[in-house]
């Protein structure tokens, strides 16, 4: 299994979803894809949740992707997310999952209509998405930002920092935490990606030990269009796949974090 490679390579080429069987197709492909990867590791694909990404993916096309089965969408800004919340509320089983970096000053629009939240990075966050989540009667799931990686990317908490965090979750009951996220070294070198992604376990692993009441470390998000089978491999239960599912991306990844290919 040590020779899955990584796809950063074919960003360039994957087909562009226009219509509801284009959505259809490359979801059964990269469904296959999962469940190949699941046949080497020995794992149950059902204990693999596909999160289908639509950042800069326009109303039309997120329509046909509801059309090809998508319930569950992932947006990396809370302002873009929001505004398609808002947009297709005639949807009315169209959940959002936020999955990318948010400043304080916008925890209250995540806490308005988000159902999931998987950069969770500080206590400051932390303490005020509960406040709104309570005026607004609501709870989160969420997710704990790792930084595996080290120098590709700023966000994250460093994994010597996720112990002390997660003993002071329990402080904010509108947060139902449910695991770890991590975004892998952008590489081709295959053993470097895959050792973010074993960290990321090892590191849950050793802190569901003695995880406080109530807090839920099962999940393990982790994997992309480019590295979503290794991710698979070492025991991602949420892989994050856009461009492998709506076609390639034009705004290079740079503009979501430090560090991405530009
Ligand atoms: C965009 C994004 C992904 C998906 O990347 P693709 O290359 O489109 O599969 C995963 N995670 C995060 C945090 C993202 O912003």
């Amino acid at each position: 299994m040590t020779d899955t490679p990584t796809r950063h390579d074919q960003h360039g080429r994957y087909p562009r979803a226009e219509t509801t069987d284009d959505f259809r197709h490359n979801l059964d492909v990269v469904h296959a894809r999962i469940a190949a990867a699941c046949r080497r590791a020995g794992r149950d694909p059902a204990g693999v949740r596909l999160l289908p990404v639509s950042k800069t993916i326009d109303e039309a096309r997120i329509r046909h992707a509801y059309a090809a089965g998508c319930r569950f969408l992932g947006e990396n800004k809370v302002q873009e997310a929001h505004h398609k919340w808002e947009a297709m509320q005639d949807l009315g089983d169209l959940r959002w999952s936020v999955i990318g970096h948010l400043q304080t000053n916008k925890a209250k629009l995540v806490a308005r209509f988000a159902s999931e939240f998987q950069a969770l990075d500080s206590l400051r966050l932390a303490e005020t998405l509960d406040r709104r989540l309570q005026l607004e009667g609501r709870t989160l799931d969420v997710f704990v930002q790792v930084n595996t990686s080290e120098e590709a990317s700023k966000y994250g908490l460093a994994p010597d920092d996720v112990a002390a965090f997660i003993r002071e979750l329990p402080g904010f009951p509108a947060l139902r935490v449910r695991g770890l996220m991590t975004l892998a070294l952008f590489s081709d070198d295959t053993e470097r990606v895959r050792a973010c992604f074993v960290r990321l376990r090892g590191l849950r692993d050793r802190l569901r030990q003695d995880a406080p009441d109530g807090i839920g470390l099962d999940e393990l998000s982790m994997g992309m269009s480019g590295d979503f089978e290794i991710a698979i491999e070492e025991g991602a239960t949420v892989v994050r796949v856009g461009q492998a599912i709506f076609g390639a991306r034009a705004v290079p990844d740079s503009h979501y974090w430090p560090g991405g290919n530009s």
